[in-house]
């Protein structure tokens, strides 16, 4: 009898050893960069992922499809607006040969390279629905949740230790109808940029696009070829920006530097916006083309099209204010004007978060608005068992954010060790600086570059690291996830950027000279100083002459 007892005990102790001793098993709701990226840190903290894809492909967005309930579609023209030194996966760099700005094919095709590669496939099930995500009812202990899945017409319910919610958030439209009077009266036809995919079918049309993101000024730049007349109307502008900056290099190369983000925290915010404002403004002035922000030193994120301007010039496209009101054929604007005979309206107006899978309350506060520590973790969970990637928005690219952010998330499922942290932490905003961010996730896990300690040991690299472009290399330098390749990564990325644009060599190819850019950094600073100091001294002259 009590050997009887004594064997019960030993196998009870045996499974909770057991369950000690097993990987903690994490659900992946999406295979877009975000999921793959979740998937392949699981796997570097030793986790067990299990990633669910509605479709039956990876790439999320980037896989181009017509529109489908619940998945991001875009149109056939997109190219990426960030390049791709910037863009790529830290420990996997695109091919040479590839150009900097991809079309989505050209991406979708290295999103699949890459995951073959790591090896990720075989962790993804495939035209898989997830139906529902709930708490278990031991969650208070266990912190884990039950996943509800759909497939072929059949649904399971499997228990996770840990979700990570890699979704997307450019699937649900935000259709403002209601915003518009007299839309319901508009006799033409109007639809969400989502479901635009080629001008085709407004060929000798006079379209009114409303939204000047990125995805408005693209569309309304490609209409203008076909279209009689295309109309932007913008309720607050926007910067627009070339892809191709100084010297010729892409825009985030130049731009997205550890030396410019130190800049733009030092120096005093009068200085750094009026740096801003006319950095914007050399290629031309937003003003007279009508584009001009309402609040101009706001670091929203610019427009990228090298094309908008000039076809403004040409006449094609213009530029009015917010709508007013429609009428049966036409659009009145805020500034009186109005834009007859409008055939078709496209609504560039962006996207609303959901997820539909979700209590909502969980990661929206009560104005509906998300709140997430970080961007990442709800703050006021029990237990930090639940992860967003890929919502935060910032001027650097979603690849490299997506996996810093699963690093930190797979590290926190595995440790569990920062719960008090979370209970009482701030919520981050989701548009963020790209480098203060995502040094502030790589700090969490050691990622961060020791800025210091590489000048000491290695000037070189350091030199590169603070001078040049902030690329995904530099978070796979140290720390957990260390890869042995970052070093040359970052020293060969020009190679890489030149490559493809140097197809007839003729000479030495040029690199950026870090110092020479810094002069030119500084000239502006400099000369408004002594401007200030020129001022002043007059001023006091002339006070003193009274
Ligand atoms: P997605 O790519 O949307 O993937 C989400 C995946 O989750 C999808 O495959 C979907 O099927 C799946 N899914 C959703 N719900 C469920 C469910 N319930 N069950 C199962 N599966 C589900 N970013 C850049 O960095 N650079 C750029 O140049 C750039 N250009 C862009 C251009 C356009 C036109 C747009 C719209 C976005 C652009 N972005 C760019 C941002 C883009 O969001 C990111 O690049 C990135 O693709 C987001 O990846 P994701 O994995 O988070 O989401």
């Amino acid at each position: 009898m009590a050997r009887g007892r004594e064997g019960g005990k030993q196998k009870q102790e045996a499974q909770t050893l057991l369950q000690a001793i097993r990987s903690k098993r994490v659900g992946i709701i999406g295979a877009g960069v975000s999921g793959l990226a979740a998937i392949r840190c699981c796997l570097e903290e030793g986790l067990e992922p299990t990633c669910f894809e509605r479709s039956n492909d990876v790439g999320g967005l980037w896989k181009f499809s017509d529109p489908k309930e619940g998945r991001a579609s875009i149109y056939q023209s997109v190219f990426t607006n960030s390049s791709k030194e910037m863009m790529c996966s830290p420990d996997f760099p695109y091919p040479d040969d590839y150009p900097n700005y991809m079309h989505h094919s050209k991406l979708q095709e290295y999103i699949k390279t890459f995951a073959q590669k790591k090896d990720l496939l075989r962790y993804i099930q495939f035209e898989t629905l997830v139906s529902s995500i709930k708490k278990c009812t031991s969650f208070l202990v266990t912190g884990q949740w039950v996943v509800a899945t759909e497939k072929d017409g059949k649904q399971e319910s499997t228990i996770f230790d840990a979700v990570m919610i890699c979704s997307g958030h450019h699937v649900y439209p935000n259709l403002p109808t209601d915003s518009f009077p007299g839309l319901d009266r508009f006799r033409g036809n109007y639809l969400h940029s989502r479901d635009y995919k080629n001008p085709e079918a407004f060929k000798g049309k006079r379209v009114l696009v409303i939204g000047l993101g990125n995805s408005g000024s693209d569309i309304a730049v490609e209409l203008s070829r076909l279209a009689t007349q295309v109309v932007i109307g913008t309720r607050s502008g926007s910067w627009v920006m070339s892809r191709v900056w100084d010297d010729g290099y892409p825009w985030d190369t130049v731009y997205v530097t550890r030396f410019a983000s130190f800049l733009q925290n030092v120096l005093p915010s009068f200085v750094s916006d009026w740096l801003y404002v006319q950095k914007m403004n050399t290629w031309f002035k937003h003003e007279n083309y009508g584009l001009m922000p309402l609040n101009g030193s706001l670091r929203k994120e610019p427009v990228f099209n090298d094309e908008l301007p000039s076809r403004i010039l040409c006449g094609i496209v213009s530029i009015k204010p917010s709508v007013k009101e429609f009428t049966e054929t036409s659009a009145g604007f805020e500034d009186g004007t109005v834009f007859e005979a409008v055939d078709s309206v496209i609504f560039a107006t962006g996207y609303d978060y959901s997820y539909p899978f979700l209590d909502e309350t969980i990661i929206k506060s009560r104005n509906n608005e998300v709140t997430l520590f970080k961007g990442i973790f709800p703050p006021l969970m029990e237990k930090p068992t639940l992860a967003v990637i890929g919502l935060v928005q910032s001027r650097g690219a979603a690849i490299p954010t997506a996996d810093l952010q699963a690093r930190w998330a797979a590290k926190v499922f595995a440790s569990s060790m920062f719960s008090s942290f979370f209970r009482f932490g701030q919520s981050q905003t989701l548009q963020t600086d790209y480098i203060t961010y995502m040094d502030k996730l790589g700090s969490f896990i050691g990622a961060k570059p020791n800025i210091p300690w590489l000048f000491l040991t290695d000037p070189r690299l350091a030199l590169e690291v603070y001078f040049g472009p902030c690329s995904p290399y530099q978070f796979r330098l140290m720390g957990p996830g260390k890869w042995d390749g970052a070093r040359n990564a970052i020293l060969t990325q020009y190679n890489r950027t030149v490559k493809p644009t140097r197809t007839r060599v003729v000479s030495e190819a040029q690199r950026p000279h870090p110092f020479y850019n810094l002069l030119k950094m500084l000239s502006f600073p400099l000369l408004l100083l002594a401007a200030t100091l020129t001022l002043m001294r007059k001023s006091l002259r002339s006070q003193s002459s009274e």
